[in-house]
């Protein structure tokens, strides 16, 4: 299966509290997204593996997304090693994406900086043809960062408006992560109510700074060219 778009994420729900507007309104736009989670959560300290991945299948479910994989690389030990780039380049390979979503390069998490090196020079690396030649090589002709922790000045913000109900309800399927007094489980920094709340206001805030309700704001290190300068009304 060839993909439009593919959105790494380090743990199971880095895609749906960070891109997820961006990712749903890619599939209403008529193009094709799949999600690699790196890591199974085994690490997580609330939730287990089991309920980490009954949660991402409601979610991907809520989302839409052609495809989800896990690549069981050990939770919070993400190292950018062989193993690790053979792993990301074979799904790379597998899927052909155009586009590639990952992780800004800096955060407080480790796996979440790691992930980003890991999946970045993967995906230069999945480009070379003799590299593991048993896979036809593939070179993706993007890559965008996504907002995690740290904050970065944006290259763009995309307008997610009308699907950030779709978002939120994809958040809500990770019960045993995020805020949810029902759930019985030491506190963490995402399972606080400032937390959820902190994604409702980042969101608004970036949509706010062009003019809509909700933004998702990237990050990519290239130039953006303009064709049609007009494109930008
Ligand atoms: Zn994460």
């Amino acid at each position: 299966m060839e993909l439009d778009a593919l959105a790494f994420g380090a743990h199971r729900d880095d895609i749906e509290l960070t891109c997820a507007g961006t990712v749903v309104k890619l599939l209403k736009q008529g193009y094709s997204v799949g999600i690699i989670d790196l890591t199974a959560g085994e690490m997580g300290t609330r939730g287990t593996m089991e309920e980490r991945q009954k949660e991402a299948e409601e979610s991907t479910k809520v989302l839409g997304v052609m495809c989800r994989e896990n690549l069981g690389i050990p939770d919070a030990n993400i190292q950018v090693n062989d193993e690790n780039k053979r792993k990301v380049i074979s799904v790379i390979r597998k899927y052909k994406p155009k586009v590639i979503f990952l992780p800004y390069w800096m955060d407080r998490h480790p796996d979440h900086a790691h992930a980003s090196q890991l999946v970045s020079e993967s995906a230069f690396l999945a480009g070379l043809s003799k590299l593991y030649p048993e896979m036809p090589r593939h070179r993706t002709q993007k890559l965008i960062y996504y907002m995690c922790h740290y904050q970065f000045e944006p290259s763009f913000v995309v307008d997610v408006t009308e699907y950030h109900e779709i978002k939120m309800k994809a958040i809500n399927c990770f019960k045993s992560q995020i805020y949810n007094p029902n759930y019985q489980g030491e506190p963490t920094y995402i399972s606080s109510p400032e937390y959820i709340e902190s994604i409702e206001v980042r969101s608004r805030y970036y949509g706010g700074l062009i003019g809509k309700k909700y933004g998702e704001p990237f990050l990519v290190r290239e130039m953006i060219e303009i064709e049609d300068v007009m494109t930008l009304i």
